[in-house]
C-alpha cells in the first residue's frame, strides 16, 4: 500500500509528489498527459509587483526567495536549467505614473523591489515616451521541460500511471481503492478539472481561459521581460512569449483570432522592432474567487484531500505552498487559514 494517490501531474501534482517523495513517502501518481493544460502552456513568469494596481503580490518576500532555491535544487539534481532570473521593464503609460514609481521607491512596501529608473532613450527598440521602471527579483521557469524531466523522474521511479482517472474505479473507506491499487491518502491536484470532481465541486474556483502568442524577433532587448497591457518574456533564440488574455465566459482551450488581433496591437504599441508570430495558445488557469489557492484533507472524509487553485501565480506559489502541506501531511503543522479548504466546509 503507497502513502499518498497523486491525481494529476501538473505544476501543483509534481511539486507535491516530489516533496512528499524526498520526505521518505510513496507515492503513486495519476495523469493523462494534455499538452493543452494549464502548467504546460504557462509562460512561467514570476515577480513580486503585480495586478492592475501593481502592488506586493502576496507573501512575495518569502515565496521568491524560497521558489529560487528550490527550483535551483531541481535543476542540481536534473543537471538541467529551468530558471532564470529577469529584471522586468515596467512601461509607465504617463509621466504620471512614472512619478508615482518614484514616490513608491521610497514610501511603498513594493519600493524595495524597484532597482532603476531609466529615460526612454535607453531602449529605443520600444516605445517608451515615459522612460522604463526596473524590477528586481523576477524571472520565469520553463515548466515544460521541468515538468517532463519530473514525469521522467517520476515513471522511472514506478510512481506514475499513464492514464486518464475514472472515479468509477474509486473506492473509499478506511484506505483508498483504486482498481487493483491501494494508498493511505488521496490528493487531487487535477487543475481546472477539480469543478467536476465529487469531493470538491463545492469549492468556488473561478477558471480564466489564457492565450498566448510565441514571435520571433531579432531587434528586440533580451535582456528584460517587459510588462505594459502586455508582457513579453524572452525564451531564449530571438523568441518571445506574449500574453495573457483574461476570458471568464468562454471557457474552452482553442485559440481565437480576436485575442490574437488584441495581443499583436498590444504588441504593435509597444514594439518599434518588427516581430513574426509562430505560435498561439490558449488553456484555463484555474483560479479562485478569492484569489488563494486551495490545500487540505476534507474535515469530513480525513483521507481525501486537494491542492489546487493556483492560478496566475503557480510558479511562485507551487514549490512554498507544497511544503506547507507537506508539514500539515506529515507533522500536523496548522495550515495557513486562507487556503485552508476547511474554510468552505459551510458549502458542503
Ligand atoms: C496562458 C497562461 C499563461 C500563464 N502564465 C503563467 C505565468 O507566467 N506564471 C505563473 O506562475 N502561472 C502562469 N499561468 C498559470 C499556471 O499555469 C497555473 O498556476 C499552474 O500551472 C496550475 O497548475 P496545476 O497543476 O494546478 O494545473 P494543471 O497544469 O492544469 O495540471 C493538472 C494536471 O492534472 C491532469 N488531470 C486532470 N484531470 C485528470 C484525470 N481525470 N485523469 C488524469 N489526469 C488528470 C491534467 O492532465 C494535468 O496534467 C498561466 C496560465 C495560462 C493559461
Amino acid at each position: 500500500m503507497k502513502d499518498y494517490f497523486i491525481i494529476g501531474q501538473g505544476l501543483a501534482g509534481s511539486m507535491l509528489a516530489w516533496k512528499l517523495m524526498q520526505k521518505g513517502c510513496s507515492v503513486q501518481l495519476i495523469d493523462r498527459f494534455d499538452a493543452s493544460a494549464s502548467s504546460q502552456v504557462a509562460a512561467g513568469v514570476y515577480l513580486p509587483v503585480t495586478g492592475r494596481r501593481m502592488v506586493r503580490t502576496w507573501l512575495a518576500d518569502e515565496l521568491i526567495p524560497y521558489a529560487e532555491k528550490f527550483y535551483s535544487s531541481l535543476e542540481d539534481y536534473f543537471k538541467t536549467t529551468f530558471i532564470r532570473s529577469m529584471p522586468v521593464l515596467e512601461i509607465p503609460d504617463s509621466v504620471r505614473t512614472y512619478n508615482e514609481w518614484q514616490m513608491r521607491k521610497e514610501n511603498d512596501e513594493a519600493g524595495k523591489y524597484i532597482s532603476g529608473f531609466y529615460s526612454s532613450d535607453k531602449f529605443p527598440e520600444l516605445h517608451c515616451p515615459h522612460g522604463a521602471v526596473e524590477l528586481s527579483s523576477a524571472g520565469f521557469v520553463n515548466l515544460k521541460l521541468l515538468l517532463s524531466r519530473l514525469r521522467s523522474y517520476f515513471i522511472s521511479q514506478h510512481a506514475l500511471i499513464e492514464s486518464v482517472f475514472d472515479f468509477s474505479l474509486l473506492k473509499v473507506d478506511d484506505s483508498i481503492h483504486y482498481g487493483d491499487f491501494e494508498a493511505k491518502n488521496i490528493i487531487f491536484c487535477e487543475g481546472i478539472a477539480a469543478q467536476s470532481n465529487p469531493y470538491f465541486k463545492h469549492l468556488p474556483f473561478q477558471p480564466s481561459k489564457g492565450e498566448i502568442l510565441t514571435f520571433r524577433s531579432e531587434q528586440l532587448t533580451q535582456d528584460y521581460i517587459i510588462n505594459k497591457s502586455v508582457f513579453v518574456l524572452p525564451i531564449g533564440n530571438h523568441l518571445f512569449k506574449a500574453g495573457s488574455t483574461y476570458e471568464w465566459k468562454e471557457l474552452n482551450y482553442c485559440p481565437t483570432e480576436a485575442a490574437r488581433e488584441k495581443l499583436t496591437r498590444q504588441l504593435e504599441a509597444l514594439l518599434r522592432v518588427p516581430f513574426e508570430l509562430t505560435n498561439h495558445q490558449a488553456s484555463i488557469r484555474p483560479s479562485v474567487k478569492a484569489r488563494r489557492p486551495f490545500a487540505g484533507m476534507r474535515t469530513d472524509i480525513k483521507n481525501v484531500g486537494i491542492f489546487n487553485g493556483l492560478g496566475t501565480k503557480g510558479v511562485m506559489l507551487a514549490p512554498y505552498l507544497a511544503e506547507h502541506l507537506c508539514n500539515h501531511l506529515l507533522h500536523h503543522e496548522k495550515l495557513m487559514p486562507e487556503i485552508n479548504i476547511a474554510q468552505y466546509d459551510e458549502l458542503l
